[in-house]
This record gives C-alpha cells, sequence and structure tokens, in this order.
C-alpha cells in the first residue's frame, strides 16, 4: 500500500515549482514502447522541457535500452553485445532517467512506487507522483511447470540471456572434445529449442551455424555429430510469419539437419533428460526456454484495467478504458502490455511485436501532445492503424525470410539484406546503427568469432584459485607470491 500521498498529487494536479506548473510525465519501462515515446515525446516537446512546463522521467531497471530483434545475432557473435543496447541517458538527454524497478502504480493517486534495490538488498522505495502515465514495462517469458525446467532451462530475452547462451553452446563443444563418456558426448551435442516463434527460431538458426563453424577447428567433433531439436507444441513455426514463409523456413531447417517436432511439447528436463510428449527421451545439457511471453506481472500490482490476459484494456487511441468505457483521464499504454485493437485483426488485440511497440509509442507521443492541450477527449487524437506486417527473420547469414511492406515475400539473400536494413533502420541511436553496421561489415570480412568467454560470468574465479583451502590470503604464500 502506498500511503502518506499529499492531498495535491492525489488530486492529480501539476506540480507547482514557484509561479509556474510543471506537467510530470512518468514513463514506466524503456523498452521498444518506452523508449520510443520517450524519443517522440522529448522532441515534440523540447521547448516546453526546457522552459520546465513538462517533466518526462522513464522508469527502467537496467540504464539501456535493448533491441531484442538481434539478439539471435549477439548469440552467433555476429553483433558485440553493447551494440544491441542503447544508454537510455545518452539518446534522452532532456528526460529523467530512473534505473528502477516500479513495484506498484496507484492510478487514483497518481503514484508509483519505484525501487533501485537490488535482488537480497533491503528495499529503499521512491515515490513517483504523476500527471501523466505511459505503461510499456513489455512481456516476460512464459513459463511452465515442467519437472527440471527451472533447474537446467536457459531464457533468451536478455543481453545477459544471449552472451550466456553463446558461451554455453561453445563450452558444450570443448567439453564433448574433452570427454570419453559417450553418454556425456551425446548429451553435450544436443541442443533442444522450446517454442518456435522468431525468438526459438532466429536464435537456434544461428547458433547452428555459429556452432557447424566452430566445430572447423575441432579434431573430433564433426558437424554430423550436433544434433539440434526444434519443439513446437502449435502445428507450425513462426506463428508471425504468413504460412508460406513459415513453411520454406521449416524446409530450410530441415535441410539443414534440424529436428523439427510439430505438435509437440516438452514433459521433463529433469536430470538433463529431455522427455517429450511424442515418447522421446533424451540426454541435452541445452534447454532453451523460447515458448511465448505473458504481460508484465507489474501490471497485477496496479488499479490499472485489465483483460483476461492481464494487458492494459486500451482504447484505439492508446488510453486506457475507465470505467465508463470512454478513456481513463491520464494513463496511455503500447507495446507487448497493452491490448489495443487491431483494426486488421477485427479488432482483437495486437500481437506483442516490436512492430506493434515502435508504431503505437509514435502515435501514443503524438496524442500525449494533443490531450495536454486539448484534453483527454480531445478530436484530434488520432487512432491506432498498424501499416502491413513487416516482420523478418533471420536464418543465419545471407538467409532470412521476410515480409516487404507491400506486401511482398522474400527469402534467402533479398530477404537477409532487408531484415538488416529494417532493423538498422529501426534501432534508436545513430552511433549503434554505425556500430552494427561495422560488425556486419568485419563479419563478412573474417571468419566466424568462435571464442568462448564464459570466465567472465565468473570474474573472481581465477582469483579465489588462488586460496589453498583453509589458508589466508594468496599474498600469504609466500615472498614469491606477488607479480
Ligand atoms: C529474443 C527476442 C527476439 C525477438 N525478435 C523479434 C523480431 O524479430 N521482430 C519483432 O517484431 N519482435 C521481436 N521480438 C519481440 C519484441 O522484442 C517485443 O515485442 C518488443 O520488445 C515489445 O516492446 P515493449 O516495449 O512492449 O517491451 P520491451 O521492449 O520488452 O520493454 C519493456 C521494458 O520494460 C522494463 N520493465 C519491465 N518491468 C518493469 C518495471 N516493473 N518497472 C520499470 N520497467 C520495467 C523492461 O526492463 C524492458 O526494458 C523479440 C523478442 C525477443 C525476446
Amino acid at each position: 500500500m502506498i500511503g502518506g500521498t499529499p492531498p495535491a498529487r492525489q488530486a492529480g494536479t501539476k506540480r507547482h515549482i514557484g509561479r509556474r506548473f510543471t506537467i510530470r510525465i512518468l514513463i514506466a519501462g524503456g523498452g521498444c514502447a518506452g523508449t520510443a515515446a520517450a524519443l517522440h515525446l522529448q522532441r515534440a516537446l523540447r521547448g516546453r522541457l526546457r522552459r520546465g512546463e513538462v517533466e518526462i522521467t522513464v522508469v527502467e531497471p537496467q540504464a539501456y535500452f535493448t533491441y531484442h530483434p538481434l539478439l539471435a545475432e549477439v548469440a552467433a557473435g555476429s553483433i558485440d553485445p553493447r551494440h544491441v543496447v542503447v544508454p537510455l541517458r545518452r539518446v534522452l538527454p532532456d528526460c529523467r532517467v530512473l534505473t528502477a524497478r516500479i513495484t506498484r502504480i496507484e492510478h487514483s493517486a497518481r503514484l508509483a512506487l519505484a525501487d533501485a534495490a537490488g535482488p537480497g538488498e533491503r528495499p529503499a522505495p521512491v515515490e513517483l507522483p504523476y500527471d501523466i502515465l505511459v505503461v510499456a514495462p513489455g512481456s516476460v517469458s512464459r513459463t511452465a511447470p515442467v519437472p527440471g525446467l527451472a533447474e537446467h532451462g536457459l531464457g533468451f530475452s536478455t543481453v545477459g540471456d544471449a552472451v550466456g547462451l553463446r558461451n554455453h553452446v561453445l563450452e558444450q563443444l570443448d567439453l564433448a572434445s574433452a570427454t570419453r563418456d559417450p553418454a556425456l558426448r551425446q548429451s553435450a551435442l544436443t541442443f533442444v529449442f522450446v517454442g518456435a516463434g522468431y525468438a526459438g527460431v532466429g536464435a537456434l538458426a544461428e547458433l547452428e551455424d555459429m556452432a557447424r563453424a566452430a566445430v572447423r577447428d575441432y579434431h573430433n567433433v564433426r558437424a554430423e555429430d550436433l544434433h539440434w531439436v526444434l519443439v513446437e507444441a502449435t502445428g507450425r513455426i513462426l506463428a508471425e510469419e504468413s504460412p508460406d514463409l513459415a513453411a520454406h523456413t521449416l524446409g530450410e531447417l530441415r535441410e539443414r539437419g534440424v529436428d523439427i517436432r510439430l505438435g509437440t511439447t516438452l514433459e521433463s528436463a529433469a536430470d538433463r533428460v529431455v522427455a517429450l510428449s511424442d515418447g522421446s527421451r533424451f540426454g541435452a545439457r541445452t534447454l532453451v526456454w523460447t515458448a511465448g511471453v505473458r504481460p508484465s506481472p507489474l501490471l497485477r500490482e496496479t488499479d490499472l484495467p485489465l483483460d483476461v490476459r492481464g494487458r492494459v484494456r486500451c482504447l484505439a487511441t492508446l488510453q486506457a478504458v475507465g470505467p465508463d468505457g470512454r478513456a481513463l483521464p491520464g494513463v496511455w499504454a503500447a507495446g507487448d502490455c497493452a491490448a489495443v485493437p487491431d483494426p486488421t485483426a477485427g479488432g482483437a488485440p495486437c500481437a506483442p511485436n516490436a512492430q506493434h511497440a515502435f508504431a503505437q509509442a509514435e502515435l501514443l507521443a503524438r496524442n500525449v501532445v494533443v490531450a495536454l492541450d486539448g484534453g483527454p477527449h480531445a478530436p484530434g487524437l488520432a487512432d491506432y492503424r498498424p501499416g502491413p506486417a513487416a516482420c523478418s527473420t533471420s536464418l543465419g547469414p545471407r538467409r532470412a525470410v521476410a515480409h516487404t511492406r507491400r506486401g511482398g515475400r522474400l527469402t534467402g539473400r533479398r530477404a537477409w539484406w532487408l531484415h538488416r536494413a529494417r532493423h538498422l533502420r529501426r534501432l534508436p541511436s545513430a552511433e549503434r546503427r554505425v556500430r552494427v553496421l561495422m560488425d556486419w561489415v568485419l563479419g563478412g570480412v573474417f571468419s566466424r568469432e568462435v571464442v568462448s568467454l564464459g570466465g567472465m560470468e565468473h570474474p573472481r574465479s581465477a582469483f579465489e584459485e588462488g586460496f589453498e583451502p583453509g589458508a589466508g590470503r594468496p599474498s600469504d604464500a609466500g615472498p614469491d607470491a606477488p607479480r
């Protein structure tokens, strides 16, 4: 419960600074929708921001924005991890960026509570009163109570996940090469991905290509020894793509030797033995879970109107729906967390993808500016009308499937160029665009980078090895110890 709200905040009035009023805009989440909305608002309101008439605060647990569609290429080593993240303070100089997690929103008091404490630390909540709230905390992985999944499964939604997965896959090749145990070797060389959306298909395709390149340097591991398995509960892969592009992808992956199990679910992963609903059981030391998403759990800690799936119920103007069915004053939402009606799908909520998140954020910012002057029912507010689907999935170097904006479909090299151009354009930083472009140019000149830096995940381990069991500090070892 949020306590001690001053009366001015309860009324949701503007903050009074000297003789001026400042309108406080709070953006919850600095992902695709939150960062894009902040960038558009910063541009549209620059004068008012500098005069102190408006204040924008972006609250995001990371100090950076992550561009998810390029994570598969980070995992494959084609792009440096730092280049797919954008420092929020650098691109939002006129906004206040708070590196914290919002834990609760009480819109009736126009107040959010945020916490910057890390796991295990004592919470130190910060009160954030606002006049306008932009809800954009996205979604989280939808997990299932499968035995062994929590212990052995790997996620794939952050830049840390991508780097960790890359290191893990390369370490499995080292393990398979070193061991004399055939069961351990088989388990190390089996890579299972559950969920065949663009995250699962993209990651598997890129990593399969990387591992095939990596094994050329091993004297006793061959590409044919690697076993890649894609498990999907429905009857098709890439639900985001058209059926013909999904079928093309299925054919291409099967040609590359990927074992694709449709209409199949993961029953158990206990003891690193994968059991599938088709009756098969095999050892696998790599299990990647990319089986769908659910709205951010933050939404349950709010008094905002939610739909049955837990998303913020929105009008086509991206305003939250009030109890009377009209706009709830002061609340806007976009991205994976928002149930925004899609007129091209008969009014069903938009699918959770980056294309919708960016387009909604742009319209949201325009509508917020209109509502600042004209109120929540201003006649100039526009409805969200998505353009034609423009999705694409990379399947490794020079291979992809893509929809064009004019409704065309591309495969192979042309799709790959379009995929890269599209994602480069969407990255919200000119500097990062140049850096990613340079990574791609260098990747075209040199062979794949196949070094595993798994040791970086345990930076103290080499230092700790210096401690003899039961002994003091390494420098206690004697006069020869210092280097
Ligand atoms: C691996 C992967 C690959 C993908 N590939 C594609 C693709 O090829 N094409 C495509 O269209 N889509 C793709 N997507 C989906 C796309 O990335 C999402 O649909 C998009 O990011 C949604 O934008 P968003 O702003 O709603 O959420 P996000 O971009 O996830 O941003 C939400 C932000 O809110 C922050 N947040 C969460 N909780 C809180 C809180 N309590 N307080 C404050 N901040 C909070 C999070 O840290 C996050 O930064 C992919 C997703 C993944 C994971």
